[in-house]
């Protein structure tokens, strides 16, 4: 298979720092006293673990396991918990920074946390897996909690640990909580329209920006690059939309064709090609991948990993708007050229907040007892999405300001005001 060299050139930059120089450019913007500056800027609590698990060969093995809770000052925080090998404390805490940010854009009640467990799941069976997410739920139960921190999933992770968890964390109260986690299989009370959610507020975020861009969905040509759940979906509901998706891309290699490419089939044949589209006919296999990015298309949808927009291709990209369905996809460092290209960017605290949009709508959903059918899901979150765009294209006008940089203001803005009216020691 022709795995995908990672971009050449990278901007230095972790991604505390990349948040960090957003952050900052954004309190100035918006006058921010250094006294909330400094509440806002450190996570409020964070706890790390040593997770002594017993191994299926009989051995114990110590694993290291954190929690950042970042902000609950508008409410119960919320973030996911990785499971990979690079997992550190810095970049659980920039993680979690981004999860209020994010939280706060789309206006939904929570603060915002990240964890993460320093191991490689692939190299594990299920039942290590298993007791492993135990151990991590029994150390952080006083952290957890419905009304206190809601884990979810992220790297590594997926419903059948959200599951255990679930589990866990019930067994040491006694009761069911499943408003505890989301992320969960459906039967034990996930939301439906979770799958796709993510990809929907991508779909949602791109039509209310090509709106303001005057760009024609029904002649808008797109590249998604990543044909996982973000990238797929949102590459779906855009040509349903009668956008034409002339190019996508996944770890195989990116694919092209001028006539758009028809993604139902493209979503089947990675269904039946264990995941990936290696050797899909709909498209030509492009020569380098990486040259998706600068298509002469009209958006460009980031919807893998981080940093693929940075000094070194910036300048080649001709898209008129840039949708990050990924988590920081474009560097810090490149920014400043996407503004001067008069590029518009829909940022990742905005338009990849469907998913947890609709994860908050399951910790409503189980908090309530009931279930919401998919069009009332939908309907909700794309009204949240739509309204949220609307309010960061405002702040982008009356700060003058790009909306990576409104989104942030936003965010900012309300978790400050909040914390003024609640007040500190
Ligand atoms: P996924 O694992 O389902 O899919 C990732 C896709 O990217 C796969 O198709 C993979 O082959 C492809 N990919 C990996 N490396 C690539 C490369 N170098 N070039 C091109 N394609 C590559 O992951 P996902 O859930 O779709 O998440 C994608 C991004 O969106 C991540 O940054 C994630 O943090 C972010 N995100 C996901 C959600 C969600 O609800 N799933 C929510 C918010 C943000």
């Amino acid at each position: 298979m022709g795995y995908i060299e990672p971009a050449p050139i990278k901007d230095k930059a972790n991604p505390f720092e990349s948040m960090m120089s957003r952050f900052n450019i954004a309190t100035e913007a918006l006058g921010l006293d250094e006294e909330v500056y400094n509440v806002l800027k450190s996570p409020s609590k964070q706890v790390s673990v040593s997770l002594p698990v017993t191994m299926d060969d009989g051995s114990i093995k110590v694993f290291e396991g954190h929690r950042v809770i970042h902000s609950n000052i508008l409410g119960p925080s919320k973030g996911g918990v990785r499971y990979a090998m690079d997992v550190n404390i810095d970049e659980v805490k920039a993680l979690a920074a981004w999860m209020t940010w994010k939280c706060a854009v789309v206006d939904i009640p929570y603060g915002g946390a990240k964890g993460g467990i320093r191991c490689n799941p692939r190299e594990m069976s299920a039942g290590e897996i298993e007791r492993l997410t135990r151990a991590y739920t029994q150390s952080m139960a006083g952290v957890f909690g419905p009304d206190r921190d809601i884990p979810a999933p992220d790297m590594g992770t997926g419903p059948r640990e959200m599951a255990w968890l679930m589990d866990e964390y019930s067994r040491s109260m006694g009761t069911t909580v499943n408003a505890v986690v989301t992320g969960k299989p459906l039967v034990l009370g996930g939301s439906l329209g979770r799958v796709e959610a993510t990809g929907r507020g991508v779909m949602v975020s791109a039509l209310a920006a090509m709106e303001k861009l005057k760009i024609n969905p029904y002649h808008a040509t797109i590249a998604v690059q990543g044909f996982g759940n973000v990238g797929s979906y949102a590459a779906l509901l855009m040509a349903e939309r009668g956008c034409t998706i002339v190019s996508v891309s996944d770890i195989s290699g990116a694919y092209y064709n001028e006539n758009g490419i028809d993604i139902k089939k493209a979503i089947g044949y990675r269904n039946n090609n264990n995941g990936t589209l290696e050797g899909f006919d709909g498209a030509e296999l492009m020569k380098d991948p990486n040259d998706l990015l600068t298509l002469d298309v009209d958006v460009l949808v980031p919807a893998a990993i981080e940093d693929v927009i940075h000094l070194g291709n910036v300048n080649d990209v001709k898209a008129k708007l840039i949708v990050e369905g990924a988590n920081g996809p474009t560097s810090a460092e490149a920014d400043a050229i996407i503004n001067e290209k008069g590029i518009m960017v829909a940022p990742d605290i905005l338009a990849n907040a469907g998913g947890v949009t609709v994860s908050y709508f399951e910790w409503v959903q189980n908090r309530l007892g009931y279930k919401w059918t998919r069009e009332r899901v939908n309907r909700r979150s794309d009204r949240i999405m739509k309204d949220a765009f609307d309010k960061v294209y405002q702040a982008s006008l009356k700060y003058k300001v790009p909306m990576r940089i409104a989104a942030y203001i936003v965010a900012i803005d309300k978790v400050a005001e909040t914390y003024k009216f609640r007040g500190g020691f």
